[in-house]
């Protein structure tokens, strides 16, 4: 029977709705939520069966959000900082699977730093993206490895310590796809999906997505300082304020926009240039020093390495998934162990 692909179904007749999941627990306005669209958009758009795909994840807000997109896909939300493991071994054991693991600047930069290293290292067939916001939001909006230098908490703390570039740090451990966007630019975030969705290997997208709940304002009455001076204190309890998403904005290759965040500070962000050629290697190093420098926020697809052998064509796999071969082909018997064991007496 031939597929009839209209504007709202896609290749395999199927709706946007078939790649949703369930409704956000996230706090109204999180950029979050926003990635978990474009992912469900990606997918949709891109026609991939919801039933080949793994979604991992690790701990934090960001962790969550696997449940809101791709209902129909396997699902598993793993430890701290390790689900880089939990991919491995996913797509070694099948590798037909297509794997998309979501985490935090806090589960991949310091808990899992050394799992998010040699998941690059090991070039693992995925998509990674990593919901950026510079703070812990689960637990109340420390912090993370990945704030800039200087920036300040709603509380008024500076931080003094230099962050960790995923993506420089990607493309030093030999990642072929690196790329930076905003939650607030869907078109982006929806085209470096698809091409990340394409990739043979591990893609990286670091994806600024704000945390509107702890690290989008400072100065609130709210605050703790406002409410020791004004409030009669009847029992401690948390405020969550409600913020809207922010505007989407649009601009073209080479460009550079200024964002307002619901704090009033602003962020420069830049398109990479229509003559960009991501395959050059130090163009590109040199130009995310550059960004930095200019204290702009460069986005698009940084780095490209299609020459790069992913972890399941290195390891020489059969083509069927080790998943789904007979138990006589994984477990050779005892006459085998012992003819090996024979090599090393
Ligand atoms: Fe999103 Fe921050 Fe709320 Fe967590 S605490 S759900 S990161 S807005």
């Amino acid at each position: 029977m031939s597929i009839v692909v209209t504007k709202k179904t896609n290749r395999l007749g199927l709706t946007l709705a078939d790649y949703k999941g369930a409704d956000s627990t996230l706090c109204s306005g999180c950029g979050h939520d926003a990635i978990s669209s474009q992912i469900t958009r990606a997918f949709f758009q891109m026609g991939v069966e919801p039933h080949r795909v793994a979604k991992l994840s690790g701990i934090g807000c960001s962790s969550k959000t696997p449940a809101y997109f791709l209902g129909r896909s396997h699902g598993l939300n793993s430890v701290h900082g390790r689900m880089p493991a939990v991919a491995t071994g996913a797509v070694t054991a099948n590798r037909h699977l297509i794997c998309i693991g979501v985490s935090g600047d806090g589960d991949t930069a310091s808990i899992g730093l050394g799992q998010f290293c040699h998941l690059l290292r090991r070039n693992v067939p995925m998509v990674y993206v990593l919901e950026n916001n510079g703070v812990y939001g689960l637990t109340k909006g420390q912090f993370s490895a990945t704030a800039d230098l200087g920036s300040r908490l709603k509380t008024g703390a500076v931080n003094d310590l230099p962050p960790i570039d995923v993506c420089k740090l990607a493309i030093e451990m030999g990642c072929g796809y690196v790329a930076r966007s905003f939650a607030a630019d869907p078109k982006q975030v929806v085209a470096l999906l698809q091409g990340a969705l394409a990739h043979r290997g591990t893609a990286l997208l670091d994806i600024l997505s704000p945390c509107v709940t702890f690290n989008d304002h400072d100065g609130s009455t709210k605050s703790y300082q406002w409410g020791k001076e004004h409030e009669e204190l009847l029992h401690e309890i948390d405020f969550v304020p409600h913020f809207e998403p922010l505007p989407e904005v649009e601009y073209a290759e080479g460009e550079a926009v200024e964002v307002t965040m619901h704090d009033g500070s602003r962020l420069i962000l830049r398109k990479t240039a229509r003559d960009y050629n991501p395959t050059d290697l130090p163009q590109v190093l040199r130009l995310l020093r550059e960004s930095r420098e200019r204290n702009e926020f460069l986005t698009g697809l940084i780095y490209y390495n299609p020459a790069t052998s992913d972890l399941v064509s290195r390891l020489r796999l059969v083509d069927s998934p080790l998943a789904t071969l007979p138990e006589s082909a994984v477990k050779p018997g005892p006459e085998v162990l012992e003819s090996i064991l024979r090599e090393y007496a």
